[in-house]
């Protein structure tokens, strides 16, 4: 059977690519020279499709000498900020362009219902934008006096030279392209690496900057797991890293800077809340819940996925959440209606399952779902699940799921649920439920995290976007996010 009929049959689009062998480095698709290869499986039937290389030391260092060449002799970092924009907006329609087959290559390779990756292409396109709109103020001269007066400072914001870009495979495109658009705009060189799950995804990244005519050696990609990572990490050319992923990936990377001397940005783990005020619309909450609370199968980093309820409400709470995550259908992820999709890899699918024995073992009771979906074997699907009855000390409770698995913990009065939301590790979104915007307010200030909605989450390109504590270091979004790239220069000079 071919490749096209096999696709048929699964009722997939068949993808550009299956089983590639090339790097992007220096502005050409080459030949990996590892024999190495990495699998890509559709979670949604545990079939393999496609491959990549698992790319070699070799690899990883002709990336970085073609970035280091780009940022050292290239004439990126010497154009005008308002040039390189001009670039981005170019970028930007060519991931336009390819936003079909983004969406169906990121279905296939992470199983996000096809609904989520439909937006994917638009929200890169949307930051590439969004940031080119930020060169006046990499333009702007920034002179400042001397206090004591007679001279003056002439205060540059320089590119920081060649990143590396790690991403995740949660939502791979915008993930990577948050980082490339700043990195891009401040006049840096970048090596891509994704997720090894999530390869092809970012070729179609690498292929808009290609078409869109970005010099050689600027952006670079290649493809591999924790070694290369780490190799791309350390590399004496890496002048920047900016790493989204796991906890324990990122302390590794942060030591490994720290004795390197090297800045890095990292986007970490979550346990978020949602804080349901004793006066919350409980319609509000069911409309909003899923992109809240469940995002992508609950495989996104800010999701509040603790539910903390007024005791005097605490069962309406319990029968609304379970009624809203009962009612959304899983199924096929290039399914339309489907909201839930598979967990992205069987590895994710073991993650899971373990949570849910620990909930059940541990005294937690579901109100829905509660175990791992019976597929025969095909596509790592696991229940849409509400546990009621959670206390603090629980697993579930404390530690970051990343699936489809809502704890909902109940509190006396609103300084014990601010007591309930601060008490982790983490730091990175939460939310509030209230009718009182100035009650809701009051509640955000007071959560210990990055960032907190009212009635509704959501992540905006103006403004930072970053973890506290064990979500992270840095911000990504707005200028906050785009001066992670610059490295700033006092030009002193007399002014008389
Ligand atoms: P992960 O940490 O396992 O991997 C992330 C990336 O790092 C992958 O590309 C991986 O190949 C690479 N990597 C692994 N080991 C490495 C090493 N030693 N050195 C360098 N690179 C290495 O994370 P994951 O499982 O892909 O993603 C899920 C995690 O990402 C969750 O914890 C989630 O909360 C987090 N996340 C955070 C944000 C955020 O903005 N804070 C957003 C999305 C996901």
């Amino acid at each position: 059977m071919s490749a096209t009929d096999t696709f048929r049959q699964a009722g997939r689009p068949e993808p550009r690519w299956a089983h590639t062998h090339d790097l992007y480095v220096d502005g050409a698709w080459t030949r990996s020279s590892a024999a190495a290869r990495l699998p890509l499986v559709d979670p949604a039937t545990g079939c393999e499709w496609g491959s990549v290389p698992d790319c070699s030391a070799d690899d990883v260092d002709v990336a970085l000498a073609a970035a280091d060449r780009a940022f050292r002799t290239g004439p990126w970092p010497e154009s005008t900020p308002s040039e390189r924009a001009a670039l981005l907006r170019r970028i930007a329609d060519e991931v336009e362009a390819r936003a079909t087959e983004m969406a169906s290559t990121n279905t296939l390779e992470n199983g996000s219902p096809i609904g989520e990756t439909r937006g994917a292409a638009a929200n890169a396109a949307g930051i590439l934008r969004h940031v080119a709109g930020l060169a006046p103020w990499l333009e702007d001269e920034d002179v400042r006096p001397f206090p004591a007066g007679g001279a003056e400072s002439v205060v540059r914001k320089d590119p920081v030279g060649p990143c590396v870009l790690i991403a995740p495979w949660n939502f791979p495109i915008n993930l990577m392209v948050v980082k490339l658009a700043p990195a891009l705009l401040a006049g840096c060189t970048v090596v891509m690496k994704p997720a090894p799950g999530t390869s092809l995804s970012i070729r179609f990244v690498a292929e808009a900057c290609e078409a869109a005519g970005l010099p050689p050696g600027v952006v670079n990609l290649v493809t591999g797991g924790a070694d290369v990572g780490d190799r791309l990490v350390r590399h004496p050319s890496t002048a920047k890293v900016a790493f989204t992923g796991s906890t324990p990936v990122g302390r590794r990377i942060a030591a490994a800077c720290g004795e390197l001397l090297r800045p890095v940005t990292l986007e970490l783990g979550g346990k978020s809340s949602a804080i349901v005020l004793p006066d919350a619309d409980l319609d509000q909450l069911s409309s909003a819940l899923i992109r809240t609370c469940l995002r992508n199968t609950g495989q996104t980093c800010y999701i509040s996925t603790r539910i903390l309820a007024p005791s005097e409400r605490y069962d309406e709470v319990v029968d609304m959440v379970t009624r809203t995550v009962a009612a959304a259908p899983q199924g096929d992820p290039f399914d339309e209606r489907t909201v839930f999709g598979p967990m992205a890899s069987r590895a994710q699918y073991d993650v899971v399952r373990d949570y849910l024995d620990s909930a059940h073992r541990e005294g937690a009771r579901a109100t829905t779902g509660g175990r791992v979906a019976d597929t025969g074997g095909q596509g790592f699907f696991v229940e849409p699940t509400v546990f009621a009855d959670v206390t603090p000390d629980m697993r579930i409770a404390r530690e970051e799921i990343f699936g489809p698995v809502l704890s909902v913990l109940r509190y006396d009065d609103v300084d014990e649920a601010v007591a309930l939301a601060n008490d982790t590790s983490f730091g990175l979104g939460g939310v509030v439920f209230s009718t009182d915007p100035v009650a809701a307010q009051a509640v955000a200030e007071r959560m210990d995290t990055g960032s907190v909605g009212v009635n509704f989450f959501g992540s905006n390109h103006n403004a930072p976007f970053g973890g506290r504590h064990d979500s992270g270091l840095g911000v990504e979004y707005g200028i906050e996010g785009l001066s992670q790239y610059v490295t700033h220069k006092s030009i002193h000079r007399r002014t008389h």
